[in-house]
């Protein structure tokens, strides 16, 4: 920093940083990240030409972000912003003085603010920009001198209380290396979206805390990182400041969770045995996926090989034996952890809540699958694709953003899922945790909302990417990308497509630099050699294009250049591996990334969704239509299956004899898996018996 710039800052209170170069603009800045394979546009820079997802940004803009502001802004519905407001010294909450709500309120709270800093880098929206200083300023208020930010201590501690109330890092559970992460990484986007460092100077002072914690009591700071979403935070800010004592900090943040006592340790938090040792991904599925991704994010920078090992050994045992169909993650509600120091031993064995299950251990009634550990999957794999530049990991995103994380909020924008079935019967009314239909609000935990609206609000940014030389195309969606590349030079495209509806995609070049560049373009791994053709400039290139990796074409590229893909997916039944136990003799359906269900109000009449099959020798006879479902507009498919003959089921019959009985063709209509649950309280299933 030079003299007059520190004194100024000093003055101020303010972060002084030179211009924010092309790409330091980003999301997540790899623009100088020596073990990336590319990094992103700015957050600007993409931009939606309508299709699904461009819908989704809208519906995010005009109703996900303001409704949920209604939300956080009553106090009868969410404490968040009240007990901001309170830690600020700016209001009594309710006259209580006292913080109310889940003690994680503060990070997702955040959360949103990211999800305004985002799109207000794509608006430039003035009343935007007003209503983040406005909450930043109150945030600036509650966090304390020293950097702390956590209102249920602030709070109390402002008041004077002593004891555990006001004593932090008394309760691992109460996420406080969340909230500050949080405060970071929605910091950094500020940053970068407004050009403002008044947010990012809370940042440094969350992100100094973290520092002394981990210089003074490492292993009190490694017990309490639950859900680390400072992990990805602080090398984020390493990113913006260049600093490298951020970068060190990241690096001492996972060395010290090796810290951890035996006694405390468990797989529930990942932190029985070091991370280095780690092989299959285990315990809470979200405080899980935010330690790989940050982990991941520390690898990109530092390139530690060691790091690398476990990460690439834990996509491929989530990828292989962990994960739905749908990109979820987390199967169980409450699993148990038998790998303690004995696992003969009755006594070491752990509890876990939401967990990853054991190999192939994915039910669909009961899946927990929460919203949060998808999205917290998909910012691994994310990374995992930016470290490696392997196209599988492209594929494993779009499954997980489709199928994944958009489920996450109805189409209208204003409920939402915490747990996410693969099957939805009505008379399996056995209660569990949480609702299997989208609800309004979740006053115990409003983790997930906040994350699956700034998910969407962020999507476009992971389309494109950039290397030297080089325009990844990652996702196939309608779209615009006008940037820049670090040495300045400029790429324009327009994506013109109606992806996922068909694979029909037409890459229009309208400026590149004169010299020769790569375009490079995901071919999905799911598709056979024979469903692709490409062609530029309208003739068709040599078959040369494989399936899970990206083609590539290298030239100078001139304004009108146009390279076409010709996916040719139709829908397709796909099986699981005959150890999940819950889909033997089982098939979904496919199309292109999009997983489909079957809802109870598109059966014929008299037909219920536990008789209902499809044939594997009767073709399904699939006829595609473009129709609206609460406003969104989406393709489905009417097809053919079986329906057996209904014979009820007594309350408490568990077994009985078969009656032979031939099942009867019906007609009925499968929709998109994400766009189920929208119209009523339908029953639901991903998977149907084959007969
Ligand atoms: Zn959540």
């Amino acid at each position: 920093m030079k003299p007059l710039n520190l004194f100024l800052g000093l003055l101020s209170g303010c972060v002084c940083l030179g211009p924010l170069a092309a790409g330091e603009k980003s999301l997540i800045d790899t623009t100088r990240s020596p073990h990336a394979k590319f990094y992103m546009p700015d957050l600007g820079d993409v931009r939606w030409n309508g299709g699904l997802l461009g819908d989704r940004f809208e519906v995010c803009r005009t109703v996900m972000i303001p409704h949920m502001w209604t939300i956080f802004a009553d106090p009868h519905e969410s404490h968040a912003w009240d007990n901001f407001l309170m830690a600020a010294g700016l209001g009594e909450g309710r006259g209580t003085g006292k913080p109310h709500g889940p003690p994680f309120n503060d990070g997702d709270f955040l959360k949103w603010v990211e999800a305004l800093a985002q799109v207000y880098a794509v608006t430039k929206d003035p009343k935007i920009d007003a209503e983040m200083d406005r909450i930043i300023e109150v945030v600036g208020k509650a966090q304390r001198e020293d950097g702390y930010l956590h209102t249920h201590k602030i709070v109390p501690q402002r008041r004077g209380q002593s004891g555990a109330v006001a004593k932090e890092f008394e309760d691992r559970e109460h996420f406080e290396t969340y909230n500050m992460g949080h405060l970071i990484t929605t910091a950094c986007v500020h940053y970068r979206a407004t050009g403002k460092t008044t947010m990012l100077a809370l940042a440094r002072k969350a992100a100094d805390y973290i520092d002394q914690l981990c210089k003074t009591r490492p292993q009190e700071l490694a017990r309490n990182a639950i859900c680390p979403s400072h992990y990805m935070g602080v090398v984020e800010l390493y990113r913006v400041t260049r600093e490298p004592r951020y970068l060190e900090l990241a690096k001492q943040l996972i060395e010290i969770r090796s810290l951890v006592p035996p006694e405390v340790g468990s797989d529930h938090n990942q932190d029985r045995t070091p991370f280095r040792e780690s092989t299959e991904a285990v315990g809470h599925a979200v405080r899980a996926n935010y330690l790989y991704a940050g982990v991941a994010d520390l690898y990109a920078e530092n390139g530690d090989a060691t790091l690398l090992k476990p990460l690439l050994a834990l996509s491929h045992d989530v990828a292989g034996q962990k994960l739905y169909i749908t990109g979820m993650t987390g199967a169980l509600y409450d699993g148990a952890s038998p790998d303690g120091a004995d696992h003969r031993q009755h006594r070491y064995i752990k509890t876990i809540h939401q967990a990853y299950g054991r190999d192939y251990q994915l039910p669909n009634l009961t899946a927990y699958n929460e919203t949060c550990a998808t999205i917290g999957y998909g910012m691994w794999i994310w990374r995992m694709l930016t470290v490696t530049g392997d196209a599988a990991y492209a594929d494993l995103f779009e499954q997980t953003l489709y199928n994944g994380v958009l489920p996450g909020i109805s189409l209208e924008g204003k409920d939402y899922f915490y747990v996410n079935p693969l099957k939805k019967l009505n008379d399996f009314d056995y209660p569990l945790r949480w609702s299997r239909t989208r609800q309004p609000n979740y006053k115990s935990s409003f983790c997930c909302p906040p994350n699956v609206v700034r998910t969407i609000a962020e999507a476009h940014n992971y389309v494109y990417s950039l290397s030297p030389g080089a325009v990844w195309v990652n996702l196939y969606a309608a779209s615009t990308l006008d940037t820049k590349w670090t040495d300045g030079s400029r790429i324009k495209l327009r994506q013109e497509t109606e992806y996922p509806w068909n694979g029909a995609v037409k890459l229009v070049i309208e400026d590149a630099p004169a010299a020769e560049t790569t375009l490079k373009f995901r071919i999905p791994g799911w598709l056979s050699p024979d469903q692709i053709v490409v062609k530029l400039n309208g003739a068709v290139l040599p078959s040369q294009f494989q399936p899970g990796t990206y083609g590539f074409i290298k030239r100078a590229w001139k304004a009108g250049d146009t390279v076409e893909l010709a996916m040719n997916f139709q829908p397709t039944l796909w099986e699981a591996n005959p150890l999940v136990e819950e889909t033997v003799n089982q098939v979904t359906i496919k199309y292109g990334p999009l997983v489909y269900c079957v809802e109870s109000n598109d059966l014929p009449e008299g037909v219920r969704l536990e008789d209902v099959a499809l044939s594997l020798t009767t073709p399904a006879g699939f006829q595609a239509q473009r129709e609206s479902i609460a406003g969104a507009d989406v393709l489905t498919f009417t097809l053919n299956g079986l329906a057996l003959p209904r014979r009820d089921w007594v309350k408490g019959e568990l077994y009985r004899p078969v009656t032979p009985a031939a099942p009867r063709p019906v007609t009925f209509k499968a929709v998109p898996y994400y766009a189920c649950g929208n119209r009523g309280d339908t029953e639901m299933s991903v998977w149907l018996p084959v007969r």
